[in-house]
């Protein structure tokens, strides 16, 4: 389209959609690689993947020409009539990535629809194996599972809960490992078996024959900016999870797919879960994929017993899983686990040199491409800054009229209450984009502490 033909955005009409809020936003022209350009004209790096989806980048033609021929043979089949070659293909690589005997895959089109599926094949194997009373889903708090009534459930954020608690059958929780907040005598590791063993004393207290599975994001997602534990909690919860006879479910909507330098955030520690989900970076926003992962040890139960009692009718279509096979094929050329690890570590020593700057950024944490920090009134000690501030959506916003796009949130619940940000770029950045994106930050954290009269130092 000539720059002639197009709308000046002041003319576009009202929009019939409806999301969380009134905001509008620029109409999007085209993607490509790390970037989107607008029709009117702007550029954006997008420093977060969307919400941490775009693992692969934007734009890449390898998979759009694969998902070119699948559509040229069938766009949609269904899983009940037909078997379809890029779904089966697309399920053998994946359990190939998968740790342990996880070699059973279902497929379903985003990180809700996992989760939910993860709730219920735990549910359904108790049943199967004669533990009827089996129900009840551990999970974290402050955590993110998913939006759905079941996720949510599952999901620790009372900003997203408190007006749906009616609906929302609640699980017990315990705190995520938030050991980089602790101001006590203990060694990063004795804190990771401290939050671990909360674990151990929540299954006794809601009962051991109650309890079917806990759930955790392995590295965290978007209520807690990408939490890494001590790597001593991994281990112990484990052996708690086997102690008791109760499944491990590691949460791999985002961190997953090479987000962290390594095919899952698990593999960091050689985890071993019974059950993985996973979405976002597997359909890399070419289609709308998701996945869950289990050991043939809870599927053969479930399946013997009459079939899984579950499934979506986009489940494992021939187009959403050629994207995702095109998606992984890429992955595994462009290096992205590597560039992931090795971009991610430039960009952490980035933002540790902003944090010497701008001494309201607390607590830099992450691995690889998923990188987090709060923003905090007092860096020792977490004071959070006040709510009406609005730090978060603040940053977020000067950094999008500055052409940078982050994630941001604030997290409200059970004694935590943060505003932090979340910078995750499609896995391909280069070095000189990693630094285009630390100076568009700079600039937008120098003009948030001058709007916010927070402290700058030099
Ligand atoms: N699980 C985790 C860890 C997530 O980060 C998300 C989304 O952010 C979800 C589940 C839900 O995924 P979706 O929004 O695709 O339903």
């Amino acid at each position: 389209m000539s720059q002639a033909a197009i709308p000046p955005e002041t003319a576009r009409p009202p929009s019939h959609l409806f999301y969380v809020t009134r905001l509008r936003r620029p109409l999007v022209d085209r993607a490509e690689g790390v970037y989107f350009w607008t029709r009117d004209g702007r550029r954006f790096l997008d420093g977060s993947s969307g919400p941490m989806v775009s693992n692969i980048g934007h734009g890449n033609r390898t998979v759009i020409e694969a998902m070119k021929r699948q559509m040229d043979k069938a766009t949609f089949a269904y899983r009940l009539h037909f078997e379809n070659e890029p779904t089966e293909e697309l399920a053998r690589r994946l359990a190939q990535k998968m740790p342990g005997d996880l070699d059973r895959i279902f497929f379903v089109s985003g990180g809700s629809e996992a989760v939910e599926s993860a709730l219920k094949l735990a549910r359904q194997w108790a049943v199967a194996t004669g533990q009827p009373k089996r129900w009840k889903v551990i999970c974290r708090f402050p955590s993110y599972h998913g939006g759905t009534i079941g996720a949510l459930g599952v999901t620790g954020d009372l900003a997203l809960t408190e007006t749906f608690a009616p609906q929302i059958q609640p699980m017990p929780a315990i705190p995520a490992p938030t050991a980089y907040r602790d101001r006590d005598n203990l060694s990063m590791e004795q804190r990771g078996l401290r939050y671990a063993d909360m674990l151990e004393e929540k299954i006794l207290a809601e009962g051991a024959e109650s309890v079917v599975a806990f759930i955790m994001e392995p590295i965290g997602g978007a209520a807690t900016a990408a939490l890494v534990p001590p790597d001593s909690y991994f281990a112990r919860i484990r052996e708690i999870c086997d102690k008791y006879g109760i499944l491990l479910i590691h949460d791999e909507v985002m961190s997953g797919a090479a987000r962290t330098g390594r095919y899952l955030g698990g593999d960091h520690w050689n985890c071993r879960p019974d059950i993985v989900t996973l979405s976002k970076g597997i359909g890399s926003g070419y289609a709308p994929l998701g996945a869950m992962a289990a050991s043939r040890r809870i599927v053969t139960p479930v399946l013997d017993m009459g079939g899984f009692q579950h499934g979506y009718t986009y489940a494992g279509n021939p187009l959403a899983c050629a994207a995702g096979l095109a998606v992984l094929g890429e992955m595994e050329r462009l290096g992205c686990e590597a560039n992931a690890a090795a971009m991610g570590d430039l960009l952490m020593a980035e933002l540790h040199n902003l944090a010497r700057r701008f001494p309201f950024i607390a607590g830099i944490r992450g691995k690889g491409l998923l990188i987090g920090a709060d923003m905090v009134a007092d860096p020792v000690g977490f004071t959070p800054l006040p709510k009406a501030l609005n730090a978060n959506q603040r940053l977020l916003d000067l950094a999008y009229a500055r052409g940078l796009i982050i994630y941001s949130r604030r997290i409200r619940g059970d004694g935590v209450e943060a505003d932090n940000f979340i910078l995750a770029p499609p896995l391909i950045i280069t070095r000189d984009q990693i630094g285009e994106m630390a100076a568009i930050l700079g600039d937008s954290l120098e003009a948030l502490a001058r709007e916010l009269d927070l402290p700058v130092d030099g």
